[in-house]
């Protein structure tokens, strides 16, 4: 019986709620092999005392059948889950109204981050789940341009700001607030403190799935957000070129830092597909696909590379809105949502 034997059998372990397993998620820490006595050492960082409980009895479950294995003694290490927030005293909490959080991140902008983000919120609609979409990008908005709609929110007797409902989804972006104000001048802790308080004071109505688009990079502010809420799980969007891939990778590295688990990938603008069919990497062959292997996460989707799409986002369709039948781009994002829903349940 050996450490690497016993950590392929604990990949059957998943992470309550996720499709992820314990292994892939770096939660297991060590394992040490004695003769009639094999010791997992586990370390997780959670307030739901429920969730050791779980993967403890998930343990021996798997464990204890094995042959040769003596007494198996699974030590759960549980952590508070919440570092204090970057630039303020306000810790992580989750968000009312909400059951699963995930950021959309990218390391750098204009990888089709928003785009990604709003026709994934739509793909997700879809599937019969109720769906938000945040738009935490104070500098550059631009979901509510891609749901075409420049209606003001208005704010309920507790003062909390109600969202828009578009395409299906409750929607709300930083620029709804700014009131006319310029967003250069809301920098440093001001932008900070601006972003902690608005993601708690809007009024989501029961959602089964809130979608953060994060402003592009690794700056304070995206460090903010994802300490400021409980975020269940960030995924990176990124272009297949070496480039793109170079920033993904510094975005995967923050979250890190703070744990928050990386869901997955996804590789926007893979190919561009002509008339007849043919198919074009502009920006080279499967970048996304080996970064996804290389980190050992998923790759949730590809999306192609196409003129209706991003007429579309322009115009406040997103395509996703078409029958997968009608559009291969919008199957690209009904598939990614349907992957996505398998890996975190709502
Ligand atoms: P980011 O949020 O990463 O800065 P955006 O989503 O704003 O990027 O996208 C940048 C531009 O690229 C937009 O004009 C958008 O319509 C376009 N775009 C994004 N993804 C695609 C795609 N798959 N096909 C065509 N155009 C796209």
């Amino acid at each position: 019986m050996s450490p690497d034997f016993i950590r392929e059998a604990l990949r059957r372990v998943h992470y309550p709620g996720f499709s992820r397993d314990i292994v892939s998620f770096g939660l297991v820490k060590d394992i040490t092999c004695e003769p009639g006595l094999t010791t997992i050492q586990i370390e997780v960082q959670t307030a739901d005392p429920q969730v050791p409980e779980q993967i403890f009895r998930a343990c021996h479950a798997i464990l204890d059948p094995l042959p040769d294995i003596g007494h198996a003694k699974v030590v759960i290490d549980v952590k508070a889950p919440s570092a204090p927030a970057v630039g303020g005293d306000v810790g992580k909490s989750s968000i009312p109204g909400v059951k699963r959080v995930i950021a959309i991140a990218s390391g750098k902008g204009g990888v089709g981050k928003s785009t990604v983000a709003a026709n994934l919120a739509v793909a997700l609609a879809a599937t019969g789940a109720r769906v938000g979409l945040c738009d935490c990008d104070l500098y550059g908005p631009s979901v509510a341009q891609m749901f075409g709609t420049s209606e003001r929110p208005l704010a309920n007797e507790q003062d909390q700001i109600i969202p828009i409902q578009a395409h299906g989804v409750q929607l709300m972006s930083m620029a709804f607030l700014l009131d006319g104000a310029s967003p250069v001048i809301v920098r440093g802790p001001m932008a900070t403190r601006y972003t902690q308080q608005f993601l708690r004071q809007v009024a989501w109505d029961h959602l089964d799935y809130l979608i953060l688009d994060l402003p592009p990079g690794t700056g304070d502010i995206q460090l903010t957000i994802v300490q400021t809420v409980s975020v269940d799980g960030a995924i990176i969007v990124t272009t297949p070129q070496e480039v793109a891939l170079i920033d993904a990778r510094k975005a995967m590295a923050m979250f890190g830092k703070v744990n928050v688990p990386i869901l997955g990938l996804i590789e926007n603008m893979s190919w561009f597909e002509c008339d007849a069919g043919k198919r074009y990497y502009l920006f080279g062959d499967g970048g996304g696909v080996r970064e996804a292997e290389l980190h050992g996460v998923t790759l949730f989707g590809r999306i192609p590379l196409d003129v209706a799409t991003r007429e579309r986002g322009d115009s406040g369709s997103p395509i996703a809105l078409l029958p997968a039948a009608a559009s291969k781009v919008s199957a690209a994002f009904h598939q990614t949502a349907a992957a996505l829903r398998a890996t975190v349940a709502p």
